[in-house]
Formats: C-alpha cells, structure tokens, sequence
C-alpha cells in the first residue's frame, strides 16, 4: 500500500499536547496492525535544539543516529517502542541551510530564491522522506507552534499542497484545538476554535479531524456546533478531555475512535482489533501500586518540568514493573552544601545525579554523591553525575584532594574527567558532542550486568568529557570498578562502587531509550534497590 500521511496542527494555545496526541493515534494504528512513525516540524531557525538552554527548549533528545532533537522524540519512542532517526525532527533552520546550500551549488541558477517554492518545496520532499522509505504504511507529521503563527506559515502552505495532490484518502489535516470552560458562566466555548480553523482556511487547509482539548466533557450539541461551524462531519470531532496520566490517552482516543475515523478516511480496513494488552497491564500497575519510594532528583534546571523529562518518565516505566509509586523529589543542586546534605537528602530511598553542563551546582552534585556512597543510599549518577561521583571518590578515596573534571576546573592538576582527545581539536558548538548510540562491553558479576542481563549493550551519549583512564588503576584498587567500557576506544562508560548496595554512574543516557513496553533495566533495578534500601 503507497505511505499514508497526517499532518497535525496546533490552534489557540500552544502546549496542548500535539506530540502526546500523535503519539497516542500512531500507537492505536501500529495496535491494529500498520507500521507508523512520526515527525516533528519545529518552526524555529535553530538548525537543532542541541544549542538551546533546557530553559528555553526543555530536554534536547538524541536517537541512535546521534541527532540532538526536540522533546517530542521521545514521547513518540516511548509509545511506539521503535527508534527515532536524524529525519524524524526537522527544523525552519535545517530547510533554509538545505536550500541555501543548494543556491550555493548552483542549483537555482538565473532564478530568485524564494520561500514559494523553494522553501515549501523542500518541506514538502521532508515531509515525504520517510515514506519514501517504503517501511511505514502512515507517517504523522507534527508542525510545533500554533496556526497563525508567521514562521509557520511556509508549513501551512507546503501541507495546502500536499493534501491537494494527495487527496483526501491519502492526507489528512488533524487540528488540535482548545475548547476553553469559562467557571463564572459554567460553559465550553467553541468560538476560539472557529477562529482558529478560519485561520487555517485562510491558508487554504480545511482541517479533516478537530481533536479538541477540554477539561470537561463536550457534549452533543458543543460537537455539533464545531462540525458545523469548522466544516467537518460530526464523528471527526474528537474529545481529547484531561487525562490522569499521558499514557491513559491512547486508550481516550480509542474511546473516541479517533483512529477507527482516521482509517475510514483512508479506506483502509484495520488489519485486527487493536491488540493493546501488554499497554494496558502497564497501566493497571502504575495505577495499583503496591510500594511507594521517595527518590531525589538533584539537578539544576529545575524550574522547567521538561528539562528532564525522559528521566521522569523512566522513571514512570520502572515504577510500573516494580509495582511502586516512585515519588521524584526534585531538588536544586545549588542549595545543597556538606552543611545542610544530611537535612535535605535524609528522606530519600534513592538519589538519581542528573546530567548538565557547566560548573554552575557541581559542588552541590559532590556533596550528594559523598552523602549517597558513605550512607549506603541506592546511587544513580547519569553523564555529569557519573562524572561527579568520579571526582568524588577520586577526592575523598584516593588522596586527591584537587581532583576536578577538566570543564569545572580547567587548571587542576589532577582531571580525572577530562576532554575527550576528539574534542580538542573542535570549535564549532552545534551538533559536535559525542552523539548517539555507543557499544558498551560489561563486565560479569557488575550491577550493570545484573540489570542488562547481556555483556554488550548499546546506549546513547552526549557528552564532550569522558573518565580520565590513566587513573583507572587507582581507582579500581580502591574499589571504584569500570563496569561497562567501550569495546573500541576502551573509554569507561560505566563505574560502581563495589562495598556499596547499589552506586552506579553511566557515561550515557539510559533514560533516552526507556519505553512503556521496554522499561530501562538500570531503571528497574535502581527503583528495587530502593526499594530494598526502604
Ligand atoms: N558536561 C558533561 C560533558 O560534556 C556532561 C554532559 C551531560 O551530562 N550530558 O561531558
């Protein structure tokens, strides 16, 4: 069957949630038996987000193939269970540097360059590069920003053309939209989300499918003034009320029957009911728990709930399996000091060390690390914080007092975490981290061997700096172990602390690759020991 595509909007207000409702609706088509992916659009001139702040862009995402991408990634991973790639986020900076590249070259030669047709056409050739592929019957597209917005106006357009020659049973318009409840007159309002499709059929598009949030219920005569006030047909107005957890919204839509309309307006017939139970017994669990723990996640961004989103949500996964409540305490590393550690940490059954750049609240990460290792606290210390728990050891066990990664302390005299000797050579900020998925060989009768249950793993990275292996002898003595080591460059990616319940730092980003039907086994194993610790 030739590739399917949806593209969905956004009206009236942003952060409706576009990413977790086509996340929710390629979930239900692969439960019934079609191969689906989806794809972020970000209007912004950045060529990635991996040069954003977290505070500006929340957590910046990054698949196998080493993209540093938006957020949404990783929600599309998390349901899916199937790995993102470089083309599945593309940005209004990735277009332009692709077009102006071209001009360069000498592909327009004698013509003016213009947003019409060069811009949209080379959103429109992204826009069909992974159904090119042949390996997927549907792919979503996901535009960020809201209809009306003047950046996203070239998508818009390039999306008018396509479903122009595409036609209805091969395009769709998916329109997420608000229904706003005014308490004072106790009604939903539909007249924001009339505006906003007139928006977009001032643009040409007349959006097939309305998905409407709500926090209350909308009843029949609410869906029939949308149908008939946005043009659509009444089964193509889709409740998409406020739901408990993100993971209950596939099963709304299922509910609503966003994906039997969805299939209907492609004249396909599902290939099966959609098989859903393995979903459904992890939310049986996460709503049912029998334990509950209280686990630290000492960072510095916290300020934006998004900056470290996969691991609230890795979090969520092992929980489940464990059938625990797992209570994320977050605490700002900068107002933790070896004064007060004992007084904000004495609560926790387990303390996760985020990751981060720069020396901005390491001192703090330093303080924590010591406190988890001398009290026997479950420890989890990801890239910055595997690199913290390094320096502290190395400052407190072996002597070496001025012990300092080489980004905190750029003259010490001792960098146990020092620049990766590739990066030495590199300028440029964007896009030149170590990126993407990495072997990782482990070594039996390890903790981190224990939880993978394999000797060699693949995890994904994002780092600049790296464990200094000339001290590795020293440490391993002292019985801080390489437990997982890349199989070609022999770089440490993993350590442990060996008289210790459970004290474990990764050089990667475990929590990049933890799913709903996948939950990361450093995850699961990390919540058990806090459990045990509890
Ligand atoms: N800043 C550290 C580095 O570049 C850690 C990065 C991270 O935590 N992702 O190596």
């Amino acid at each position: 069957m030739s590739t399917k595509y949806i593209f969905v909007t956004g009206g009236v207000s942003s952060s409706l949630g576009k990413g977790i409702i086509s996340a929710s609706l390629a979930k239900l088509l692969q439960a019934r038996g079609f191969s689906a992916t989806i794809q972020k659009f970000d209007p912004y001139i950045n060529v990635d987000p991996g040069t954003l702040n977290p505070y500006e862009h929340g957590e910046c995402y990054v698949t196998d193939d080493g993209a540093e991408t938006d957020l949404d990634l990783g929600h599309y991973e998390r349901f899916l269970n199937v790995p993102t790639s470089q083309a599945n986020n593309v940005t209004t900076g990735k277009i332009y540097q692709t077009v102006i590249q071209k001009e360069r070259a000498g592909e327009y030669l004698g013509k003016t360059v213009q947003v019409i047709p060069h811009i949209t056409d080379e959103i429109k050739r992204r826009f069909s590069l992974l159904g090119e592929t042949g390996d997927y019957d549907i792919v979503i597209s996901e535009i960020g920003g809201t209809v009306g917005d003047i950046e996203s106006l070239p998508y818009i357009e390039a999306i008018r053309q396509v479903r122009w020659e595409l036609g209805s049973t091969s395009c769709l318009v998916i329109h997420l939209t608000l229904i706003p409840y005014l308490s004072a007159a106790k009604e939903l309002k539909t007249k924001p989300t009339q505006h906003s499709v007139k928006e977009l059929l001032r643009s040409g598009v007349q959006p097939d499918i309305l998905v409407c949030r709500t926090e209350h219920s909308i009843n029949m005569s609410i869906r029939e003034k949308l149908a008939l006030f946005c043009n659509v047909d009444i089964r193509s107005v889709i409740e998409a009320i406020d739901a408990d957890t993100i993971y209950d919204v596939p099963l709304l839509m299922l509910k609503e029957k966003l994906d039997v309309t969805v299939l209907e307006k492609f004249q396909l017939t599902s290939k099966h009911e959609p098989k859903l139970t393995q979903w459904k017994e992890f939310l049986g669990k996460l709503k049912n728990p029998l334990h509950e723990v209280n686990i630290g996640l000492i960072g510095k961004y916290h300020e934006l709930q998004d900056a470290y989103k996969s691991i609230l949500e890795a979090f969520i996964h092992a929980g489940a399996v464990n059938e625990c409540k797992v209570n994320v305490v977050s605490i700002h590393s900068e107002k933790i000091s070896a004064d007060n550690v004992q007084q904000v940490l004495g609560d926790l059954h387990g303390i996760l060390v985020a990751p981060g750049f720069g020396e901005r609240g390491v001192e703090g990460k330093i303080s924590t690390v010591q406190y988890a290792r001398e009290e026997k606290i479950p420890f989890f210390g990801i890239c910055l914080g595997m690199q913290c728990a390094v320096v502290e050891y190395a400052q407190s066990r072996l002597n070496l007092s001025d012990a300092a990664s080489l980004e905190v302390d750029p003259s010490t005299a001792h960098p146990v975490i020092d620049m990766m000797e590739e990066q030495k050579k590199i300028t440029q900020k964007g896009g030149t981290m170590r990126l993407g998925a990495y072997k990782c060989k482990l070594k039996k009768g390890t903790k981190a061997y224990n939880a993978y249950s394999s000797d060699l793993i693949e995890e994904r990275h994002r780092h600049r700096y790296e464990f200094n292996s000339q001290y590795l002898e020293q440490f391993e003595k002292e019985g801080m172990i390489a437990s997982g080591v890349n199989p070609e460059t022999g770089l440490v990616e993993i350590i442990e602390i060996k008289n210790h319940p459970w004290f474990v730092g990764v050089q990667f980003h475990p929590e990049l690759k933890s799913t709903v039907e996948s939950p990361h086994p450093l995850f699961v194993d990390f919540i058990k020991a806090a459990m045990d610790y509890q």
